[in-house]
């Protein structure tokens, strides 16, 4: 045994532990190159003598978007600016603990696993929330215009982590958990109240319902500075006056926000008692939404301004909605800014966006 130690150190390698006793340039230690050490540089500088000294000690490196992972719940729950239930959806999601039949197969033979929306896979978490092909039009109607089949291999955990790790306002994660909610919603609709699972493409504007007022709003951009742009509307899609404002100095959130004060100067004007606000700027719609909302300090005051408005309406709802459906508040703005002029229209609406209300119109119908 001891006549052929040497040959079985020349095939032998170290099994990194804490790399104290290792030395980097003499010892076998990295198998998959050859003599398992490095080679020596020429110019003499080893002066990193012991494996242990590359460690960066305290800090484990993990890929970003690996199903192992532990999320960081710490983080996950202290995210203000999602309601606690779908907080708490979102959790069971993570923990997979939510009833989808190929968990329930685990415990109750002989069920029937099938997708309750496609009706031709099996209906576990990744599925159902993910790659179903239903889910995928809703993913990518909502205004994440989420395009899943182009990551396959995604799981649910991983696309939370993804939103979790974006932080800031956390937007997308409050957002995308909202979007889950609903399929999940829908989903159960179909199982338990045998509905359609009706996927609704916000790809277009639509009129509000019984007696409520939307105004649309919407911030842009022109060669002299920002303006913004509102429109009224009842559920013939009439319009019941418009409004567009130049602002100088400013940047593109600040429009946005703007331009949602200026929607609810026009309701107020006009004595609107419901109203919906729609806009397409996810961080407005959401600081306005929720109180704790982390916004941009740009904003801040022009929000907490808006609140204490909204208080003479009877009831508001705010509704987000894709860009290229928000297209008559967005032309009323660019009209302002390039003509850098601010104006009101109580009852008809100017001659050069008539066309673009009724092309959302007959969208509409
Ligand atoms: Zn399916």
């Amino acid at each position: 045994m001891l006549k052929v130690r040497e040959e079985m150190r020349e095939g032998c390698c170290w099994i990194i532990v804490n790399g104290g006793n290792i030395d980097i340039w003499d010892d076998p230690w990295i198998p998959s190159i050859p003599a398992m050490k490095p080679e020596k540089r020429d110019n003499g500088d080893h002066g990193t003598k012991k494996v242990k000294d590359l460690i960066i000690q305290g800090e484990r490196r993990t890929p970003s978007t690996s199903t192992n992972n532990e999320l960081p719940w710490k983080k996950y729950w202290s995210v203000r600016n999602i309601p606690p239930r779908i907080q708490m959806f979102g959790w069971r999601m993570l923990k997979n603990g939510l009833p989808v039949a190929s968990n329930i197969k685990k415990h109750i033979q002989g069920i029937n696993d099938d997708c309750r929306l496609c009706e031709r896979h099996t209906e576990c978490m990744e599925h159902l929330f993910l790659y179903c092909q239903l889910t995928q039009a809703v993913l990518f109607a909502s205004p994440l215009s989420l395009r899943i089949g182009e990551c396959p291999n995604l799981s649910v955990k991983d696309i939370i982590f993804m939103w979790l790790e974006e932080g800031g306002d956390y937007a997308k994660l409050g957002m995308g958990l909202c979007v889950l909610w609903a399929i999940w919603k829908g989903r159960n609709d179909v199982v338990f109240n045998k509905k359609k699972f009706n996927i609704r493409e916000k790809d277009y504007w639509e009129p509000p319902e019984g007696e409520k007022i939307k105004i649309n709003f919407d911030g842009a951009a022109g060669p002299k500075g920002f303006a913004c742009g509102v429109i009224a509307r009842e559920k013939r899609a009439k319009v019941q006056g418009c409004q567009n404002k130049i602002i100088d100095y400013c940047t593109a959130v600040e429009a946005e926000a703007y331009s949602a004060g200026l929607a609810v100067e026009l309701g107020i004007n006009k004595g609107f008692r419901d109203i919906i606000l729609e806009g397409d700027s996810l961080n407005v719609i959401n600081a306005l939404r929720y109180k704790h909302y982390n916004s941009s300090w740009r904003i801040q005051n022009t929000i907490s301004s808006i609140r204490d408005d909204l208080r003479k309406f009877n009831s508001v709802e705010f509704r987000i909605i894709r860009k290229n459906a928000n297209n008559v508040a967005h032309n009323l703005a660019s009209l302002a800014a390039s003509t850098h002029t601010s104006n009101v229209w109580l009852s008809s609406p100017p001659l050069s966006i008539v066309h673009l209300i009724e092309n959302e119109q007959y969208a509409t119908s």
